[in-house]
């Protein structure tokens, strides 16, 4: 297939699934992708609780930057405890954090925050989708305006077939789900932090606050480079 066909397939396939479920967008993703890589963020595990339903081929992909809460690092724990015949990995960065802090300094997060997320995020991520066919993430439109155009299919600039299973999710959508199925929860999400990413880049937010206004906060950055 020509990249132009792939982009238009892709595109053609998007507007198909405008609608569709999540659970449909996902299946649509496993049936595509031999090998399927899905990103969790372990926020919350519904990402996780669909790949048991109708992907269990694939393999959950969780960045373990060094720097994540104990909390987070514990729903993971509880994830392969709870759904043992998926296969979950932890991908960690070239460095250890403290092997950046004698390279780069102590503390790159507060210094180069994107470089620190290029480091322990993006090329780690880059790294290991040389392994798939295709991926999944867990973005959703409401997330921010940033992300209000998100497609349920696209091509990445890679090359790589990315799908979007939650993008219409509202977040009332997302607590029903998790509550009808007594999913994993992460704690601090009852905490005030709505958007959970490492620890010395996410504080609690204000109730009526946006809800990524935690992330990065007193600084400009809004996105970890993961989805450009
Ligand atoms: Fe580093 Fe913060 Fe990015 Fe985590 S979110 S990789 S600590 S800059």
């Amino acid at each position: 297939m020509t990249t132009l066909t792939v982009h238009a397939h892709a595109e053609a396939l998007a507007a198909e699934l405008e609608h569709a479920s999540a659970e449909t967008i996902l299946a649509a993703a496993a049936a595509r992708c031999d090998r399927l890589a899905i990103t969790v963020s372990l926020q919350d595990t519904v990402l996780v609780e669909l790949a048991h339903r109708v992907a269990p081929h694939a393999d959950l992909i969780f960045l373990d930057t060094g720097y994540h809460f104990p909390e987070t690092l514990a729903v993971a724990a509880a994830v392969e405890a709870r759904y043992p015949e998926l296969t979950l990995r932890r991908i960690t960065p070239e460095l250890t954090p403290t092997q950046q802090d004698l390279r780069f300094g102590i503390a790159l997060f507060s210094t180069d925050a994107p470089a620190c997320c290029r480091m322990r995020k993006v090329e780690p991520l880059h790294r290991t989708l040389a392994e798939y066919d295709g991926w999944v993430t867990g973005l959703r439109r409401s997330d921010s305006t940033h992300r209000a155009h998100t497609p349920a299919v696209e091509i990445d600039r890679h090359g790589r077939w990315k799908f979007n299973p939650l993008i219409t999710v509202s977040d009332a959508d997302l607590d029903r789900f998790i509550a009808d199925h007594d999913l994993i929860t992460h704690p601090l999400l009852t905490q005030g932090y709505p958007s959970i990413g490492c620890a010395p880049c996410t504080r609690a937010v204000a109730p009526g606050e946006d809800k990524r206004s935690g992330r990065w906060a007193g600084t400009s950055k809004t996105e970890c480079g993961l989805h450009p």
